[in-house]
């Protein structure tokens, strides 16, 4: 038997499976889809058979056994297996990326390099045998010195010695120590025996005699008593008890909130949803629907609900919500729900408990998975729905190769299984809501609060104004009076800074204008190093402006603020306030958002101040007030979704205001008040919003009218990098039909990181037949060359930022 094998290499040459030989006591066990170790070149590695067969092309005699296999079950279904290989193809990533990124860490390679004496007679040197101690195979990482590490390479050269690599797995099963209590009468037989001095021993025998044929664990028993281990072994030495080891979960605690009223009757606009949901999961074909629902609309209702009615018919369900809103309050509501069916998967978790919750997965213990992205992999087989809220957000697509969109993972899915895939959002992203327009998806509509509130009343503040009475401080007076206001009512409010990637732009302070691109309507990116201003659409460059190109002002400069700064300003205006800051930096530990969040609930502050990562998810009674202290930052963000993105986040934070009983207020302060995107989140149709921003995309010809694909190269020599970029681009349209448009080579918006200067280069295209062809031989001609001078190169098909 001859297994196809992908190794754990990523390289060009090896991307492709190889054939092995089966041993043959495994002929009967081994499966398509398990993990095995076979040797590759001089070193063992890591493996995934994909499939298995009874000839190879090669000759037999050449072929390598498998030198062991670590699954009996497979960690990868064969469904598993067709979508790895799709994924590869559709994201041009290696075969070994897009089947590991499947799988938890845990379950990745861990490879240990040993040295194996195997000529002990001939060692010589002192320093070395002192070093061995005796032992033969030494973990090669105890070698500290580079004195040793030349001898030990000596002794390689020699053949004395042999490097041995061992495969490992990084999080092992976690077993917890039992104490299996024997009966009353072999309890009674041994504390016969014991000598009376040994009170300890006594004493805990006659505590077993109470729990006797009991089965607790290890910790239990000495907390319980108070008794040492020692004791405990000699017990257990005399027969007492047996010790067993126990296979168990690492459970992470998950802090509960206070119960949510689970609603009684759906309402009318849910009910109508919930119909449609439903004939479409029993009708057994892939659907895709794009629930329009206006935040508290009762979207999550509808999910909870349609999931219900897939679990009676014996089959699971997948909810994918992004990181940051997969907050405790949102997997309370599942939980409360389904109860222990439910496995629950995000980033905040340790490599072992997620682990543990993909075992329950895979092994049919829990039917529904509440995750981030990567839970669209989850191991089940029977997929009756898959469901992606806040489909709109871009931590959907992964950054870094295999660069996936979870949607896409999930519609590929849903056709397997033939079950229907919801995505939801209150503004979603217009890609999903151009293919509802055109009936691809199928469009469900919630315009009413389900609990009918009213939308909470926003205002926008121009900061412009601000600026002509003198105030230059972030907080209109607008903004300042309803703040003082909630701290007199004992009443919450939250403000949002949004910061996002680097870039900045250079906007008058007096009239609001930002230098843009005279040819691609996006902001101008300001470079500080050389104090210009570039586009990284068309490379377009110019001076910085002295004075405002539309009103002459000096009040003309680069922009960008930070919640640090904002906490300052807070401290100043309102000293006696209770502030919690959200940011990248205040929530780096494990368990800082829940912390922070449950802080805020419990009412111990009277602002929160955060970035993007507290829009959405929030859901508190107390909190009346919203204030965006800068709208103008995504606003003109050097990115074509900028208003779009704009809209989406002014919408989602509005939302977060008076979902109780009290009712809500909204302050979004800007100095472009009158742009569309601001304009229309302040009634918050989306509508308008999405006709207008159709038009401006029409125009530039952008997505959802053309799709982009994004080349970026990076080397930490400028020349080098633009001219491989040159290269690239020349080879594009070389290569590509004439109606695709090449934009590029430029300089990125970050033009360096980590001292690496950034190109690159954007492929505009609504028919490319030639695309994947021409992407796959620049990525042969990146990684069987270019790659050895320094270069890195990522292809990026329907990039969801471009900086
Ligand atoms: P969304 O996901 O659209 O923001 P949710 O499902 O979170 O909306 O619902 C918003 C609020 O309305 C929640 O507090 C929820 O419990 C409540 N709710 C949802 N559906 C109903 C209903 N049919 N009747 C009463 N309250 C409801
Ligand atoms: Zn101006
Ligand atoms: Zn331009």
């Amino acid at each position: 038997m001859i297994a196809e094998i992908i190794v754990d290499v990523s390289a060009y040459p090896i991307d492709r499976p190889f054939d092995y030989l089966v041993p043959e006591a495994l002929e009967s066990v081994i499966e398509a889809g398990a993990r095995v170790k076979v040797p590759f070149g001089p070193r063992k590695v890591l493996g995934y058979v994909t499939g298995l067969k009874q000839e190879s092309a090669l000759n037999p005699k050449k072929l390598k056994p498998i030198h062991e296999l670590i699954d009996l079950e497979p960690v990868i279904s064969g469904e598993l297996l067709d979508l790895s290989r799709w994924l590869a193809n559709h994201t041009l990533s290696y075969e070994i990326d897009a089947l590991q990124v499947m799988l938890p860490a845990a379950l990745r390679a861990k490879y240990e390099k040993f040295i194996v004496v195997t000529e002990p007679e001939q060692l010589l040197d002192a320093d070395f045998i002192h070093f061995l101690a005796g032992r033969k195979r030494v973990p090669l990482k105890e070698v500290d010195s580079s004195s040793l590490m030349k001898t030990v390479k000596k002794y390689v050269g020699q053949g004395i010695i042999a490097v041995d690599t061992k495969v490992g797995q990084h999080t092992a099963v976690k077993k917890i120590r039992m104490i299996r209590i024997a009966s009353h009468e072999k309890l009674q037989e041994v504390l016969s025996a014991i000598q009376s001095n040994a009170k300890k021993q006594i004493e805990l025998v006659q505590w077993m005699i109470r729990h006797a044929e009991e089965t607790l664990g290890a910790k239990t028993v000495m907390e319980q008593t108070g008794i040492q281990s020692t004791v405990l072994k000699a017990i257990i030495e005399k027969g007492a008890a047996v010790e067993e080891f126990a296979e168990m979960y690492r459970e992470p605690d998950a802090p509960m909130l206070k119960d949510v009223a689970i609603p009684e009757v759906p309402t009318t606009e849910q009910q109508v949803a919930l119909d449609k949901l439903a004939a479409s999961a029993d009708s057994g074909k892939a659907e895709t629907f794009l629930i329009h629902g206006v935040t508290g609309s009762g979207k999550t209702e509808v999910y909870l609900r349609t999931i219900k009615h897939v679990l009676d018919k014996g089959k699971e369900a997948i909810v994918l919500v992004p990181e940051i809103s997969l907050t405790p309050q949102m997997t309370a509501r599942f939980k409360e729900r389904f109860g222990p069916l439910v496995a629950v998967m995000h980033s905040g978790l340790s490599a072992g408990e997620k682990y543990d919750e993909w075992r329950k997965i895979h092994r049919g213990e829990v039917s529904v998975v509440v995750g981030a992205r990567s839970a669209v992999f989850a191991p089940f087989q029977n997929i009756g729905i898959i469901i992606l809220d806040e489909e709109h957000e871009s931590t959907y697509k992964q950054e870094d190769t295999p660069r996936y969109h979870a949607r896409d993972v999930a519609i590929k899915r849903s056709e397997h299984y033939g079950c229907p895939v919801i995505l939801g959002s209150a503004t979603p992203s217009l890609e999903s809501y151009a293919r509802a327009s055109k009936g691809v998806y199928t469009l469900l509509t919630m315009t009413k609060r389900a609990k009918n509130q009213e939308l909470p009343a926003v205002t926008v503040v121009d900061m412009r104004e601000e600026l002509k009475t003198g105030n230059r401080s972030m907080f209109s007076v607008q903004l300042a009076d309803a703040i003082r206001q909630r701290m007199e009512r004992k009443e919450q409010s939250v403000l949002f800074l949004n910061k996002r990637g680097f870039s900045s732009f250079v906007l008058c302070r007096d009239c609001g204008t930002v230098v843009e691109c005279p040819n691609c309507d996006i902001s101008l990116t300001y470079h500080r190093a050389h104090e210009r201003l570039k586009c990284h659409y068309c490379g377009h460059e110019e001076q910085v402006p002295l004075v405002c190109p539309e009103c002459e002002s000096e009040h003309i400069r680069f922009f960008g603020t930070g919640t640090q700064k904002a906490e300052e300003e807070i401290a100043k205006l309102f000293p006696e306030a209770r502030v919690i800051r959200m940011d990248v930096d205040t929530t780096r530990q494990k368990g800082a958002h829940e912390r922070l969040l449950r802080q805020f609930s419990e009412g111990k502050a009277d602002i929160l101040l955060g970035t993007q990562m507290i829009a959405k998810g929030l859901d508190f009674p107390n909190i009346t007030l919203v204030g965006v202290l800068a709208a103008d930052t995504t606003l003109h963000l050097a990115d074509f979704r900028a208003a779009e993105k704009t809209f989406q986040l002014m919408t989602q934070v509005s939302g977060r205001a008076g979902r109780h009983d009290l009712p809500g207020e909204v302050f979004i302060q800007t100095y472009s008040p009158e742009h569309y995107a601001i304009e229309l989140s302040k009634a918050q149709h989306y509508e308008p919003f999405y006709t207008h921003e159709m038009m401006a995309r029409k125009q530039y010809g952008y997505p959802p009218f053309y799709f982009v694909t994004l080349i970026q190269f990076t080397h930490e020599d400028l020349l080098k990098v633009a001219d491989f970029a040159e290269k690239g681009s020349r080879y594009l349209k070389d290569n590509l039909s004439p109606d695709t448009v090449i934009i590029g080579p430029t300089a990125a918006a970050i033009s360096r990181v980590n001292n690496r200067y950034r190109y690159q280069c954007l492929i505009k295209y609504k028919k490319e037949p030639k695309l994947t062809e021409t992407l796959q031989q620049l990525i042969k001609y990146y990684r069987t060359d270019w790659i050895k001078s320094g270069l890195t190169m990522s292809v990026d098909v329907e990039p969801v930022s471009i900086y």
